[in-house]
């Protein structure tokens, strides 16, 4: 067993000692039958959140309001949820209060598929109310109770079914699918937030394909927000074999089949990613509808290759080479790879392999020319530096760049 298990143990043997109930539940109890890495510890328990707090000397109250408290036990964190029901749900959302309620059983029949109602002993025996073991041998998602019911409560749930789905590839009931086909506008009154959410976990999936897939086919990548604007690129993203693709690469494949640069950046900025994967996509994608036809080695200059360096034309040629190469390219592989040694040796033999190695700074150029003010003409100087060490014009000397700016502006 996961080291966290041993410290959700020890949570659970003192809310027993105190007289309460305490059990695995959710995420990481199903994971653990199915062997899947998991990702975090949470109980449920009959203790109050107050109660909680008090019997833990460190702890977060990281959702009072959901009866949730975090526990920092042994540096691993366990979050500790009291036994609710959900009621009152307006606008299709999940609700902003909660009731408690005294037993496992009715904790475990507010909760989302069967898979996730599955809870666990401090002894490894399961308690399987919903009959969640049988779909995970299945390999189903089913709602527990009513997929109606349970949709129009909550909408975000619909997504979180493909989501599951997609990432342990699993099939989704059926009475549950029919049910997302009929009630996907619902969706519609779900923050983007947690849309996103969801929708970044399929993108991280293995099989993210399918994941696209059951967003086309149950008709939310067609008529839900943010989705709805780009729906022929998911169409033709979902042709693509995305198995083999990165997060990143994926991201920017799909922006790029937006077709619309415009379009595909305010997509992009509707998924709230983390900051540095959003900056670092929104650069690549940006790159690619600035060179889309550029799918060959030779479609690249020198100067090129210096401005761009390796790594983005690498992703240039890898971009540009899936949207128009054929789907059954069985070749495709080693004709990038073919195409990606041609870079590399170039690169290899140039005189120098990126601006930052001009043996001189834009600094400098500023102190020699003094009498000028700073400006766009020292970025304009350093590229026909660049330009003329490239074509072998110059050495990458100090002093004979300095004689050939001199010259090529007429001083003497
Ligand atoms: P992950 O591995 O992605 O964390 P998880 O099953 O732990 O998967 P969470 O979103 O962390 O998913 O939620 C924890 C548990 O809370 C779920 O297993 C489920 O029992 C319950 N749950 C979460 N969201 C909902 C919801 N919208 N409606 C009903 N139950 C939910
Ligand atoms: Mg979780």
């Amino acid at each position: 067993l996961d080291e966290r298990f041993s410290a959700g143990i020890d949570v659970i043997k003192r809310l027993e000692d105190r007289g309460y109930e305490a059990y695995f539940i959710g995420g990481c109890v199903r994971d653990l039958l199915l062997n899947r890495q998991v990702a975090d510890i949470d109980l449920c328990s009959s203790a109050k959140p107050e109660e909680v707090i008090r019997l833990f000397s460190r702890t977060i109250p990281t959702g009072l309001q959901h009866g949730t408290v975090t526990v920092l036990w042994r540096r691993k964190q366990i979050e500790v949820t009291t036994f609710r029901t959900e009621q009152n749900y307006a606008n299709h959302r999940h609700p902003k209060e909660v009731q408690f309620v005294s037993t496992l059983a009715e904790d475990c029949k507010r909760r989302d598929f069967t898979i996730n109602a599955i809870a666990m002993d401090k002894d490894g025996r399961i308690i399987d109310y919903e009959h969640g073991v049988a779909d995970l041998e299945r390999k189903q998602i089913k709602t527990v109770g009513h997929p109606e019911e349970r949709f129009q409560e909550d909408a975000l749930r619909m997504l979180r079914a493909i989501r599951f789905s997609t990432q342990l590839r699993f099939s989704i009931q059926s009475a549950t699918y029919e049910a997302i086909k009929r009630h996907k506008l619902l969706l519609q009154h779900i923050a983007k937030e947690r849309i996103s959410v969801e929708f970044q976990k399929v993108m991280q999936a293995d099989a993210v394909q399918q994941g696209v897939r059951l967003l086309l086919d149950s008709g939310i990548a067609g008529d839900i927000h943010p989705f709805s604007g780009v729906t022929s690129a998911f169409q033709s993203f979902s042709t693509f074999d995305l198995q083999e693709l990165s997060e990143k690469e994926r991201w920017v494949l799909l922006l790029f089949l937006v077709a619309d640069e415009e379009k595909a950046l305010h997509f992009l900025k509707q998924n709230m990613l983390p900051k540095l994967l959003s900056r670092e996509i929104r650069k690549l994608t940006k790159l690619c509808y600035a060179y889309p036809t550029y799918r060959k080695a030779t479609h690249f200059s020198d100067l090129m290759l210096v401005q761009l360096g390796q790594e983005n034309v690498f992703f240039l040629l890898l971009m540009n080479r899936l949207v128009t190469s054929p789907s059954n390219d069985y070749l495709f592989e080693q004709k990038l790879q073919h195409e990606q040694e041609i870079i590399r040796s170039r690169i290899e033999h140039l005189p120098l392999q990126a601006i930052e190695q001009l043996a001189i700074s834009g600094e400098e150029l500023a102190k020699l020319y003094m009498q000028r003010k700073k400006g766009q003409w020292i970025q304009q100087a350093l590229e026909r530096l660049l330009l003329a060490v490239v074509n072998r014009e110059v050495e990458n000397e100090r002093d004979r760049l300095i004689a050939f700016m001199m010259e090529s502006e007429g001083y003497e």
